[in-house]
């Protein structure tokens, strides 16, 4: 009976230990980068305070997903816990701080995406959850859908033991007022009917500004996986239970360890009618084209031929970078390391 126990040990010790080592292969390279929302960013109204509390809150996400990556862990727990942070800051159109929708409630959208397994999970219209990027990544791990919505999502996330939040945790003045001005700009036709042009014109130009953000996380881990995780409160003034892009595996999210890691930020409805992610993904795979031939096609030419405006981040399966955006700015940082032994390089950065 010992030596049958022995030998079952041995034989599962060294499955365990040929598991392990075929899959874990150091390569010393990881990157992570992140964005916090595309929009009209007028540089002239951006104190150099507002400024570095911007830049503090992206090098805070930056941080804690570098220390996981650092460490050897996967892209998908990195690209987690940095939305994670983005979401519990204010600044941000995600978590705390989403934007409101016309009837006055926030609403937040989120996904996350595993490029090695390309598992994936997404959650969209719900109220009631305090970090919903954690949600989406259980919807990914512990059930049989990729994306809940509304009152189910909430019903599944509470089931798992997510923190849920009275709706009221998600309110903050700035995006109150922002709704008021979206609201005014509602009746813009009729303002301009009126005669009163100049006022109209100013609130047009505030439209886009009000309109967007969004936050998320790429990242490339030292086992060479892939990972993408997206968050939203969607847009300002949103109606009829409207869902963006975010939450959309394709769409605003999309990671796969044969291509690249994607998360988006801009007018969901046009990234939506792109199939932005994976049409760039696409072009990688079927078409032979760089990342950033793929990424600046779609979003510097096809993006603004629609009528539609935004950027995004990504990650190759190389480690190599892209950040286009066609607005005025957006919130953007990354940390990587070549190889070991290499110098980690930082930046951060919000307009052009
Ligand atoms: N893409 C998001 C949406 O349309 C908003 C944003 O990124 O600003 O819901």
């Amino acid at each position: 009976m010992r030596t049958l126990l022995c030998i079952i040990m041995t034989v599962c010790s060294v499955t365990l230990f040929a598991q392990q080592t075929t899959t874990t292969s150091y390569t010393g390279k990881y990157v992570l980068v992140i964005h916090g929302g595309a929009g009209t960013l007028n540089k002239s109204q951006f104190t150099p305070a507002l400024e570095a509390k911007y830049k503090s809150g992206l090098d805070s996400a930056l941080q804690v997903g570098y220390a996981i990556l650092e460490k050897g862990g996967n892209a998908l727990d990195a690209v987690e816990a940095t939305v994670k942070v983005l979401e519990n800051n204010p600044l941000f159109n995600a978590g705390k701080g989403a934007v409101f929708t016309n009837e006055g409630i926030n609403e937040l959208d989120a996904a996350i995406m595993d490029g090695k397994t390309l598992a994936a999970g997404s959650i969209a219209g719900v109220r009631t959850i305090k970090n919903p990027i954690t949600a989406a990544r259980a919807v990914m791990e512990k059930s049989e859908h990729v994306l809940l919505s509304g009152r189910g999502a909430e019903a599944f996330a509470a089931a798992q033991g997510i923190e849920m939040v009275d709706p009221s945790y998600f309110y903050t003045p700035e995006r109150w007022k922002g709704l008021q001005r979206a609201k005014q700009r509602d009746s813009l036709d009729a303002l301009k009917k009126a005669g009163q042009t100049a006022y109209a014109v100013e609130l047009d130009e505030q439209r886009r500004k009000d309109k967007y953000g969004t936050v998320g996380a790429v990242a490339l881990d030292v086992h060479g996986n892939l990972a993408a995780a997206t968050s939203t409160g969607g847009m300002t003034n949103k109606k009829w239970g409207r869902i963006g892009d975010a939450p959309i595996i394709g769409s605003g999210t999309y990671a796969n360890n044969n291509t690249v890691a994607i998360s988006c930020t801009g007018w969901g409805e046009y990234f939506l009618r792109l199939v932005m992610a994976k049409s760039i993904s696409d072009r990688m795979e079927f078409g032979g084209q760089s990342l950033a031939l793929a990424s600046e096609t779609l979003v510097m030419k096809e993006l603004p031929a629609l009528g539609g405006d935004g950027g995004l981040i990504a990650v190759d399966k190389n480690g190599n970078i892209a950040l286009p955006f066609c607005t005025e700015g957006m919130y953007r940082g990354f940390i990587k390391k070549e190889k070991q032994g290499a110098a980690v390089v930082k930046d951060i950065l919000i307009f052009k």
